[in-house]
């Protein structure tokens, strides 16, 4: 079969690799049929030492199972599936807990030896816990909203549930993404009524006010963090949705957070030294929070909502490659030209 491999920085190709198999009888074969690219994948695609050799990328996808394991009860061949961007057991300790990605027993794709989403199969393994079968075609109209479930809505959403948003908190999101704009669609869902996105794409924000944000700021920095604290009567707002992964965007996050407030972050960081003392967290009672979502805990309580047709997270994708079409996909959004490209497969 033909999957995405990165071999370095702004170097992604689609290449033969081993048609997957059946190795775990909790596992199942899932013919994918449409996948997506990920602002998370720009991390790589801007950083990976090719001396490290090539790797499968890949994490969102939707796909029809094509064989299961001998333990497997959940999902059956032919069945539509979208697997979250973890695998998980389901049953485990943290699995319980709802905390999907710290599953004892679960992984990421595209790691060891399990296949990325970026490609034309996938082994996937705790295919019970993991898959969750779709109640549509392969060809529905829903299936860009139902992809977004795999990661980024669910990411979204966690954002502003440990953000502890709700009809009484103002909110700011920084960062105009496809995870930024799905978590003001998130914060709006959760009753949220006062919601700044900070984002300097207009066409982006513009995405932005329709998913539900109130006010926009374009100024990053001290500006920026100016502006939210006029919009706010001086304080900033309780919560604070962190979707970009830069110190900057943290140090935008501290400015703009009301004492008692919450910065809860989904962007992930890439850095390791940022300020959290007195002047930055302690002294105004700051909460620091936010992790890789569970998008598998989500899954279950945001499906209804897209399949009623109620929200349409698919909105963030702005344009449709083939497999063939990923390397240029991968341009167009480290190019900012594609806010977040399909792969139809
Ligand atoms: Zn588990």
């Amino acid at each position: 079969m033909r999957a995405t491999l990165i071999y370095g920085v702004g170097d992604v190709r689609v290449e033969q690799v081993p048609d997957p198999v059946l190795k775990q009888p909790t596992d199942a074969l899932v013919r994918v049929t449409t996948a997506c690219i990920c602002g998370s994948d720009l991390h790589p695609y801007r950083s990976k030492s090719p001396a490290d050799g090539p790797a499968r990328i890949g994490h969102e996808f939707i796909g029809v199972v094509e064989d299961t394991g001998s333990d497997v009860t959940t999902v059956r061949t032919g069945d539509l599936v979208v697997a979250p961007f973890a695998y998980s057991d389901g049953t485990c300790g943290f699995c319980r807990e709802g905390l999907h990605t710290s599953c004892l027993h679960g992984g990421f794709w595209a790691t060891g030896d399990v296949d990325g989403g970026q490609g034309e199969a996938v082994r996937v393994p705790l295919a019970d816990g993991t898959l969750v079968k779709l109640p549509v075609g392969a060809d529905s109209a829903l299936i860009p909203s139902l992809l977004t479930l795999s990661d980024v809505f669910g990411t979204g959403h966690h954002a502003a549930v440990n953000g502890g948003v709700t009809p009484r908190t103002t909110v700011t999101v920084i960062g105009d993404g496809a995870v930024g704009l799905l978590a003001v669609l998130s914060a709006k869902r959760l009753g949220a009524e006062r919601i700044i996105l900070m984002g300097r794409h207009k066409t982006r924000t513009d995405l932005g006010r329709e998913f539900g944000a109130t006010d926009v700021v374009a100024e990053r920095g001290e500006e920026g963090i100016a502006q939210v604290r006029d919009l706010t009567g001086g304080q900033g707002t309780h919560v604070v949705l962190e979707a970009v992964g830069h110190l900057p965007a943290y140090e935008q996050a501290v400015g703009v957070v009301r004492a008692g407030g919450v910065i809860s972050r989904v962007g992930v960081p890439q850095y390791e030294q940022a300020p959290i003392g007195f002047a930055s967290l302690f002294g105004g009672n700051i909460t620091l929070t936010g992790g890789p979502a569970p998008a598998r805990a989500y899954l279950d309580e945001l499906l209804p909502d897209v399949l009623d047709g109620k929200i349409e997270p698919g909105k963030v994708f702005d344009r449709t490659v083939d497999l063939d079409g990923v390397p240029d996909g991968y341009r167009a959004m480290d190019r900012r030209e594609a806010l977040k490209v399909l792969v139809k497969l």
